[in-house]
C-alpha cells in the first residue's frame, strides 16, 4: 500500500473530499519566522524496515504543493497533503577582561559563585584527547542556550569519564551509540512512557500506520533536543519504517536516561548532557560519517546538522530527499542558503506552521512563564507589578498567565496594533522608563536586542527579577552588567544576584537566556503538536514524487496544520461541528477544509 493511503488511514477526524494540491491556495505567510521541539515494538529500529518554489526572501514565502499524502489517498478519506553564531557561555568567563560601555577595558567583575552539581564540569574547556579531530566550527546559539527544562534527572557530573572514552553495549550487544550511561535505560523508558501519554497524535500515527510503513527505506539523521518527547517522535518514525541516527542540537538539553533508553532500544544516539563544543561536532559527525549508511532525510533543529553536512559531506545531498527544520534560527539559515542559490534539496519550514506558532509560542509560554519564575525565585505573583516587553504571541501568553495570578501587568510595544491589543485586553501600555523604578519583575519577549539596557538595570528597584522569554540572550544587555563595580553572586542554579555598590541587587535569571527552556519544563502536549508536524513533513518530503518540491523552502499547507490540530482534539473529547452541504456552498469551502484562507490570522 502506498504511503499516502497509509497516511490517509491515520486521520482521526474523517476527512472527506479533500481537495487535491492544485486546489490549495499558495501559502504566503506575512510574518517573519517568530520563534524559536507507549513504545512501539521495541525491537532494533535500525532493522526497521507541485508546488511553486518559495521565494527565498528574508520573509518566508512558500507555497503549498501537491502533497503526495493527499494525491494518492483514497477518495473517501484523504489525509491532508503536505505539500549562531559563536557564543561562549558567560558562566565561564571568570578572570577575563571586559570592555566597558565607554570602550575601556576592565577586569572581570568579582564573581562569588556557588558551584552546583550541574556546573561542576566546565564542558567547553575539557581538553580534547590527543589524536581526536578538532571540530572547531562554532555551534549555533541555540545549541549552547542552556536548556535544562527536561534536563536529565541523572547528573552528568556523577561520572567524570567522557562517554567518548567508554565502551558501552546495549543488552543485545549493539554498541553503535555514545551516551552517558546505558544502565540508566529503564529510568529513561519510564520517562518516555510518561511523555507518550501527552503525545496523542504521534501515538495515533503509530496505531493507524499499523503494518504500513510510510517511511520504509527512510534513513533519517536527526539533530534535536534529546528528551523524552523526542524519543516518542523517534520511536514513531521508526514504527513508520525509518532508520534513525541522532545527535543533540544543544549541549545541555540531553536527558541522559532517555538517550540510554533509546540506545537500549537500538537507536544510534550520540549525545549526553554537558557536551563540549568538540563533543558536539563529534556526535554530529558520528551520525553521518558511518560506513554503509547514508542519510536520505534530515530532521534539524537549529541548522547545525545541515550546516555540517554542507561543509563536510556535500556529496551526501545527492541522496538526501529533504530537510525538515523546526527552529527560527535553522529556518533563517535555510532561507539564507536558498537566497544564495546554495540550497540543493527541498526543505520544510515547520517553525512557521500555524499550529507551531500559535501553540508553542502562546500556550507553551502561558504555562511555562510561571513555572520558570516560581522554580527559580519562589516569587508570589499576586499583587506584583510586572512589565512584559513585547505583546506578540509569547508576550500575550506571559501576560495572560500573570494577570490570572493577580499580578498588575504593564506592557511595552513598538507596534500600534499589538499595543492596541494589549490595551483592549486590559493591560496598561507604557514605556519601559515610566515603570522601571516600580516593577517587581521585568520579562522580555520581543525577539529584539537591547530592550533592557544598563540604564534601566541601574534604575530598577532592589530585588527586581529580570528575565527573558525571547529566543536569544540579546534582549537584556547582560554584558553591560559585567563591569568591575558590580558583584555577581550565584545563589541558585540559573539565578544570579547582581549587586550594585550601594547594596541594591537585581535577580537575573538564566543569564538572560530563554527562561522557560532554561529553568522550567515545557508542556509535552505542545511538543506533541510540533513533533507531529515534523513527522508529517518527513513523510511528505520522503514520498513526494520527483519534481514536486524544488530546491527551496516550503511551508506545510494549511490542511496539514488543520490535520495536526484534528489529531489532538480527541484528547479533549472535543466534538467538531461539520459543515452542512448548504453551509459549505454558502461559504465556498470544501467540507473537509481548508477552512481558512492562508492570510487568516487566528
Ligand atoms: P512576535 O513577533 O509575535 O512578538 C514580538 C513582539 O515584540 C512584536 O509584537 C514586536 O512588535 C514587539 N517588539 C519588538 N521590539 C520591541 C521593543 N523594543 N519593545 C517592545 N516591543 C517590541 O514574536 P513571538 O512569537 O511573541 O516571539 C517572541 C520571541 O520569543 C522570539 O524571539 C521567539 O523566538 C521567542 N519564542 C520563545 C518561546 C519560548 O518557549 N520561550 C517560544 C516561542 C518563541
Amino acid at each position: 500500500m502506498s504511503v499516502q493511503v497509509v497516511a490517509a488511514k491515520m486521520a482521526e477526524v474523517e476527512l472527506k473530499d479533500v481537495p487535491t494540491g492544485k486546489d490549495l491556495p499558495a501559502v504566503s505567510p506575512v510574518e517573519t519566522p517568530a520563534s524559536e521541539g507507549k513504545s512501539l515494538a521495541r525491537g532494533d529500529p535500525q532493522k526497521a524496515g507541485s508546488s511553486d518554489a518559495a521565494s527565498p526572501t528574508a520573509e518566508p514565502s512558500a507555497k503549498a504543493g501537491e502533497g503526495s499524502l493527499a494525491s494518492l489517498a483514497p477518495n473517501h478519506a484523504k489525509m491532508p497533503q503536505a505539500s549562531a553564531m559563536k557564543r561562549t557561555d558567560p558562566q565561564q568567563n571568570g578572570g577575563e577582561a571586559f570592555v566597558n560601555r565607554d570602550g575601556t577595558v576592565a577586569e572581570a567583575p568579582r564573581m562569588k559563585k556557588i558551584q552546583f552539581a550541574d556546573q561542576k564540569q566546565e564542558f567547553n574547556k575539557r581538553p580534547s584527547k590527543i589524536g581526536r579531530r578538532s571540530l572547531s566550527r562554532s555551534i549555533s546559539q541555540s545549541s549552547t542556550d542552556s536548556y535544562s527544562s527536561a534536563a536529565s534527572y541523572t547528573d552528568s557530573s556523577d561520572d567524570e569519564t567522557s562517554p567518548r572514552d567508554k565502551q558501552q553495549k546495549n543488552s543485545k550487544g549493539n554498541g553503535d551509540f555514545c551516551i552517558k550511561n546505558i544502565k540508566q535505560a529503564d529510568f529513561g523508558r519510564r520517562e518516555i512512557e510518561i511523555a507518550e501519554q501527552e503525545m496523542p497524535a504521534l501515538m495515533a500515527l503509530r496505531k493507524r500506520a499499523q503494518g504500513e510503513k510510510p517511511l520504509a527505506g527512510a534513513k533519517v539523521v536527526g539533530c534535536t533536543h534529546i528528551t523524552a518527547q523526542t524519543a516518542v517522535l523517534m520511536e514513531t518514525l521508526s514504527a513508520l519504517g525509518a532508520q534513525c541516527r541522532w545527535a543533540a542540537c544543544n549541549i545541555y538539553s540531553t536527558q541522559n536516561e532517555v538517550a540510554a533508553a533509546l540506545a537500549e532500544g537500538g537507536f544510534s544516539v550520540f549525545a549526553w548532557k554537558g557536551e563540549s563544543e568538540d563533543d558536539f561536532w563529534w556526535c554530529i559527525d558520528r551520525c553521518v560519517n558511518v560506513e554503509g549508511w547514508q542519510p536520505n532525510m534530515i530532521l534539524d533543529d537549529g541548522g547545525d546538522l545541515t550546516h555540517w553536512i554542507y561543509k563536510k559531506y556535500p556529496n551526501m545531498f545527492k541522496k538526501i530527499k529533504g530537510i525538515v527544520e523546526e527552529s527560527v534560527t535553522g529556518v533563517h539559515r535555510l532561507y539564507q542558503l536558498s537566497k544564495a542559490g546554495k540550497l540543493c534539496v527541498p526543505a520544510m519550514n515547520v517553525n512557521d506552521s500555524v499550529t507551531k506558532q500559535k501553540f508553542d509560542n502562546l500556550y507553551c509560554c502561558r504555562e511555562s512563564i510561571l513555572d520558570g519564575l516560581k522554580r527559580t525565585t519562589d516569587v508570589m505573583f499576586g499583587g506584583k507589578q510586572v512589565v512584559v516587553c513585547g505583546y506578540g504571541e509569547v508576550g500575550k501568553g506571559c501576560c495572560a498567565a500573570l494577570k490570572a495570578m493577580g499580578s498588575i501587568v504593564y506592557v511595552t510595544e513598538i507596534d500600534p496594533i499589538c499595543a492596541l491589543q494589549a490595551c483592549m485586553d486590559g493591560f496598561r501600555l507604557v514605556k519601559l522608563n515610566e515603570v522601571i523604578r516600580q516593577v517587581d519583575i521585568v520579562i522580555t519577549c520581543t525577539g529584539n536586542k537591547n530592550v533592557v539596557v544598563r540604564e534601566y538595570l541601574d534604575r530598577m528597584k532592589n530585588g527586581c527579577i529580570v528575565c527573558n522569554m525571547g529566543h536569544s540572550n540579546t534582549e537584556i544587555d547582560v554584558a553591560s552588567l559585567r563591569t568591575p563595580e558590580l558583584t555577581w553572586e550565584r545563589v541558585r542554579s540559573q539565578v544570579d544576584h547582581v549587586i550594585w555598590p550601594d547594596g541594591k541587587r537585581i535577580v537575573l535569571l538564566a543569564e538572560g537566556r530563554l527562561l522557560n527552556l532554561s529553568c522550567s519544563t515545557v508542556p509535552t502536549f505542545v511538543l506533541s503538536i510540533t513533533a507531529t508536524t515534523q513527522a508529517l513533513a518527513l513523510i511528505e518530503l520522503y514520498n513526494a514524487p520527483e519534481g514536486r518540491y524544488k530546491q527551496d523552502v516550503y511551508l506545510l499547507p494549511k490542511k496539514m496544520d488543520e490535520y495536526v490540530a484534528s489529531l489532538h482534539l480527541p484528547t479533549f473529547d472535543a466534538h467538531l461541528t461539520e459543515l452542512s452541504d448548504e453551509q459549505a456552498k454558502y461559504l465556498g469551502l470544501n467540507k473537509n477544509g481548508p477552512f481558512k484562507p492562508n492570510y487568516y490570522r487566528y
